[in-house]
């Protein structure tokens, strides 16, 4: 069957310039939308990406200044991973650690090496060493070149109570085989796509439930290749896993489904289409505000209300 490998990530942060700086100076992503949230246009919706913002390079940020901090826990993305060229992660451990950012040291996990580190507003990442990531495109800095710069998602792990329920749904709907189990670690993988290939179940049987706050993952999205892909998925879901999504919601840039997976997960399915490009040219992405069409007769208000980020 067609693999559906991940889409975005959307996590909760704090401060909105310092996760603008994070994002884009330290760690080289490139800004490829701001927009506002479209269920509260008083907060921004950041998209980082690679240069086009390709399916699986994007990680969004909902930045609320005053969110409490979020505790980890079941039914929760535990960890996001980006792809590094091979031989990057030492410059990379120092780089973050002169940053200030809370650094872990390197693990070996299914044959990889990876760095996890956590932005200031407690969220976990990791650097991951790809061999094929150093003969991509990338998109460089002045601080960060080709050989070191971040080429898209490796994938995200997920800490559950049961594993089985959500192995289930990832293998039948979305097309991920079982590639490798590490202790309570069972790693699950896509085809096709050279992004967001790799979604690791942590079984955790005692864990607290998540408490969703700054920090914290709100949803991870699968791709579709367009509506009839997406359609089917949401009847595979209903037929054979009891599992209804919402009705599509039209998120300017994919149109999205969302669903409650098993473990507690929040899930999406986002169409690639039509794209970061539908509203402004390809050099010039994440340059100005953009609105969607019920916000933009309100822009003044609303650029009076969004925090500053000079
Ligand atoms: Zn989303």
């Amino acid at each position: 069957m067609t693999a559906h490998p991940l889409h975005h990530v959307t996590a909760i942060a704090g401060d909105a310039r310092r996760n603008l700086d994070v994002y884009t100076r330290v760690l080289g992503l490139r800004l490829v939308k701001k927009t506002v949230n479209f269920d509260d246009p008083s907060a921004y919706h950041f998209y980082y990406g690679d240069e086009a913002g390709a399916p699986g390079s994007i990680l969004t940020f909902f930045p609320w200044e005053h969110a409490a901090r979020g505790r980890l826990g079941a039914g929760e993305t535990q960890e996001t991973l980006f792809r590094v060229p091979a031989g990057a992660l030492a410059w990379w451990a120092d780089r973050l650690e002169a940053e200030g950012l809370d650094v872990s040291a390197p693990e070996t996990r299914f044959g990889e090496t990876a760095l996890p580190f956590r932005d200031p507003d407690g969220m976990r990442l990791a650097l991951v060493e790809t061999p094929a990531a150093g003969d991509e495109p990338a998109w460089t800095t002045d601080e960060i070149p080709a050989e070191r710069a971040l080429r898209g998602m490796r994938g995200v792990r997920l800490l559950l109570r049961a594993t089985g329920p959500t192995a289930a749904i990832l293998g039948d709907v979305f097309g991920f085989q079982e590639t490798g189990r590490d202790g309570s670690v069972i790693r699950m993988e896509a085809t096709g796509a050279p992004y967001g290939t790799v979604v690791e179940l942590v079984e955790a049987p005692g864990a607290m439930p998540a408490r969703a706050g700054r920090g914290s993952v709100h949803h991870i999205a699968f791709r579709a290749s367009d509506d009839a892909a997406q359609a089917a998925m949401a009847d595979k879901l209903r037929q054979s896993h009891g599992l209804q999504t919402t009705e599509q919601r039209d998120r300017n840039y994919f149109r999205s489904v969302y669903f409650r997976e098993p473990g507690g997960v929040l899930f999406e399915i986002a169409t690639d289409s039509p794209g970061f490009a539908i509203d402004e040219a390809r050099d010039a992405l994440g340059k100005a505000l953009k609105l969607p069409p019920q916000y933009e007769k309100h822009r003044a208000e609303i650029e009076k209300v969004l925090p500053g980020l000079g």
